[in-house]
């Protein structure tokens, strides 16, 4: 059996009159069409219940796609009761096999499911077609195939033997199950969470983000197809506390796969040791949390690329993605032009439903987030601090609708400069060009989060220089490129500090976390 050598699935482009856009304009029109009853999955059986959740697209909210069956506490007992029974035949399966189940995941989303899953992640998250194709097409298709040629190299990797001894590290999975608590911002990351671990030979309790229970499904249904056995990934829709209240008082609690907040993580961190006497082991916790991610710009930058890189960075997604770009830091000498180039640009992006795929802003998740948005800038609009250079206005009548937003601000210990606000805002603080050390200094000092940042130069040493001195900011470093939208098999992605245990996603380091390796030495 030979794994096939990884490629990164090409992006497609859904130009007019192409087959992929009429397939997904197709797909659209028939989710919308439909009323979706989604159940949850436990060993294998769909599980409805009499709580039912009503789904509305962000951008059209009086529009209702359906509704999910909500569980509580029993359901996720019943979950850990079937992962744990589906354990010992799944972790005895030969490697192989559970290799060509993901590979065929990959295949189904690659090929049937394509359409499909990307509407889903548009109508549901609310995203434009060229998100949802790098997120739901190419990004876990990418994680699927990535991983499992990682997995192979794992197994792969042997002790020394000699005469007359044979050593040998066998990869088992953690003893016990698996808890991936994923976000609603990445389908992708929602389908690498459950199954990174899983391929490792490890049963999930997998419990989506209430807003990402759509394409969630779809993705279980996929996998189900593809052939992961009943019982090995179960998905349940519980509120997060009821589902913790379980999952981290259980004996087998084995590990976590978490994105999400900072907050939460922490919470979970503290949780876990509260209980730490109650496990038969130590809980592997792996998580992906905030970012407050930064673009330096050196006074011998191309102001047109830090301007498109502010623009792509900082809005794409509404700015829903841990890495975007939120705060930026620009020498007085480029500032005239990265101003004049980034309000041009933004004078031209348009803002609205996806179904129009000439939208590059559509609507952020939901109404919390929106307000919580729209108090940041409201707090700005009002502050002698600050001046809102494009941007500003807001409006939930039809969707959750936030026009991407940049603040210029005099103090670079403003609040827009230092907390996630998880939105399309971006604060900007215009440095005098001559003191970028201090500025180096300045951006590491406030990066309480460490996930992305950029540095745009076309000098060497500058380079150099900020890449030593921001050597922990981000765990994920750009140089003259935008910081988000990292690449499975090319950039792998993660942070330290307050974003996370920087187990870097789609990557080897990642799928070693999933295994309690035993050796064994035997002589003859
Ligand atoms: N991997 C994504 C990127 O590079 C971000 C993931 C996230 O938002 O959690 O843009």
């Amino acid at each position: 059996f030979q794994v096939p050598v990884p490629k990164n699935e090409p992006v497609l482009a859904y130009a007019p009159g192409s087959k992929e856009k009429a397939a997904l304009k197709h797909a659209i029109e028939q989710a919308r069409a439909k009323k979706l009853d989604i159940p949850m999955y436990i060993g294998g059986e769909e599980v409805r219940t009499d709580k039912l959740v009503r789904l509305a697209p962000p951008h059209d909210h009086q529009h209702t796609l359906g509704h999910f069956h909500m569980g509580d506490a029993s359901h996720v007992e019943q979950a850990i009761n079937a992962a744990l029974g589906a354990k010992e035949a799944w972790a005895n399966l030969a490697w192989e096999h559970r290799a060509s189940i993901f590979l065929k995941a990959a295949e189904l989303i690659a090929g049937p499911y394509r359409a499909k899953l990307n509407a889903a992640t548009m109508l549901g998250q609310s995203k434009s077609a060229f998100q949802a194709e790098i997120d739901s097409a190419c990004e876990i298709i990418d994680f699927l195939r990535y991983n499992v040629a990682y997995m192979t190299q794992i197994y792969a990797d042997q002790p020394e033997s000699g005469p007359g001894i044979w050593n040998r590290l066998e990869y088992r999975p953690l003893e016990g199950f698996v808890f991936a608590l994923t976000p609603f911002n990445f389908t992708a990351i929602a389908g690498n969470l459950p199954t990174s671990a899983a391929m490792m030979g490890n049963t999930v309790v997998w419990k989506p983000a209430n807003t990402q229970v759509y394409s969630a499904n779809i993705l279980m249904e996929i996998f189900k197809e593809a052939g992961v056995p009943d019982g090995v990934i179960n998905l349940v829709y519980v509120e997060g506390p009821v589902a913790g209240d379980v999952i981290f008082k259980h004996p087998q609690f084995a590990g976590i796969h978490f994105t999400g907040s900072t907050g939460v993580f922490q919470n979970i961190w503290k949780t876990i040791g509260e209980n730490i006497h109650r496990y038969k082991t130590y809980p592997r916790i792996v998580g992906e949390t905030g970012g407050k991610d930064f673009i330096l710009a050196h006074k011998s930058a191309h102001a047109k690329a830090v301007a498109t890189a502010i623009t792509r960075g900082a809005f794409e997604y509404q700015g829903q993605k841990c890495s975007a770009a939120s705060r930026a830091y620009i020498p007085d000498n480029l500032w005239p032009d990265v101003k004049k180039y980034v309000v041009e640009d933004l004078k031209d992006i348009s803002m609205g439903g996806v179904e129009d795929f000439s939208n590059f802003v559509n609507a952020v998740i939901d109404e919390k987030s929106f307000d919580k948005i729209a108090k940041y800038i409201d707090n700005a609009k009002q502050s002698p601090m600050v001046e809102v250079i494009a941007g500003g206005e807001y409006d939930k009548s039809k969707g959750y609708f936030i026009e991407p937003t940049i603040l210029l601000t005099k103090d670079p210990m403003y609040t827009t400069m230092c907390e996630e606000i998880f939105g399309p805002v971006l604060t900007i603080y215009v440095y005098q060009a001559e003191r970028f050390e201090e500025t180096l200094e300045l951006v590491d000092s406030t990066s309480e989060y460490a996930l992305t940042g950029a540095i745009f130069s076309q000098d060497r040493y500058a380079i150099e220089l900020a890449s030593k001195k921001l050597a922990n900011a981000a765990g994920n470093f750009y140089i003259n490129d935008k910081p988000t939208g990292a690449v499975v098999g090319q950039q792998p992605f993660g942070g330290a500090r307050a974003s996370g245990t920087n187990d870097k996603a789609g990557s080897m380091l990642n799928l070693l976390r999933w295994v309690s390796p035993r050796t064994i030495k035997e002589t003859f």
